[in-house]
């Protein structure tokens, strides 16, 4: 099973006879363009610095021994973007560059994740705040477990509260199962909002994307590909920010 929750193989299932490019994402832009990196703002006014209660939480997080991943870990990775952002993004867990920087998303899915998001007019930094639905890097990068899940929910809630967004996006399968409780049918999800409820969720949009680690794996651009549709997810998350949802 692969990190975004679909069979190995899977792919052409689901879009068996892809049409010919009709548009493509500029999240891979052409050779001469591949060093645009996105730009970061941190000084900008809307670089929210994160708040006590923030910082009084990746300290809770940085001791916390809930559960055996503490044993393996380097770093504890709470979070990065802005705290003051009206986009959230749930990833799975921390890999090996995510642990040893103690940062979400900044390893080569991360960046993918980034270019896909400048894509569309979206800086990681400015527009989003990113976080995991566990905190610490599982051995061998291997799917959290339910009990892993469990014990980092709370921190994942705490999060979800003081950021306070009105639009999530579950980046992959784990975050779909994690947050939502949903096992299975990102593929056939992916792209649709979803309306939270319950604790910490409910008023709340939440839109399931496919994780930038299979789009890895599947790097074709053309119409009806995974990274075509993961675009169109993403034009249709700036539409609602910019609708002001
Ligand atoms: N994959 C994730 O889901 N999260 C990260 O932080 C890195 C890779």
């Amino acid at each position: 099973m692969r990190p975004d929750g679909v069979p190995a193989g899977n792919n052409s299932t689901v879009h068996p006879d892809p049409p010919r490019v009709v548009e493509q994402p500029s999240f891979l832009p052409p050779p001469q363009t591949s060093t645009q990196t996105p730009t970061q703002d941190p000084a900008g006014p809307r670089a929210g610095i994160p708040g006590p209660a923030l910082q009084a939480l990746a300290q809770e997080c940085g001791s916390c021994q809930a559960c055996g991943l503490a044993q393996g870990r380097e770093h504890v990775v709470v979070s990065r973007g802005n705290p003051a952002a009206r986009l959230l993004l749930i990833g799975e867990a921390p890999g090996a560059q995510e642990d040893a920087q103690g940062l979400p998303f900044v390893g080569r899915a991360g960046q993918l994740l980034d270019q896909m998001l400048v894509s569309v007019g979206l800086d990681s930094g400015r527009d989003a705040y990113i976080c995991n639905v566990i905190k610490c890097r599982p051995p061998d990068n291997r799917r959290p477990t339910p009990a892993e899940i469990a014990a980092c929910r709370p921190f994942l809630l705490r999060q979800i509260a003081l950021v306070d967004p009105p639009l999530i996006l579950l980046v992959g399968a784990t975050a779909l199962e994690g947050v939502l409780g949903i096992k299975g049918g990102i593929t056939r999800l992916r792209g649709q909002w979803r309306t939270g409820e319950g604790e910490g969720l409910a008023g709340r949009a939440l839109m399931p994307i496919l994780h930038p680690s299979y789009l890895l794996r599947n790097p074709s651009r053309e119409q009806g590909s995974p990274k075509w549709h993961t675009w169109q997810d993403l034009k249709e998350v700036k539409r609602r920010l910019e609708e002001g949802t």
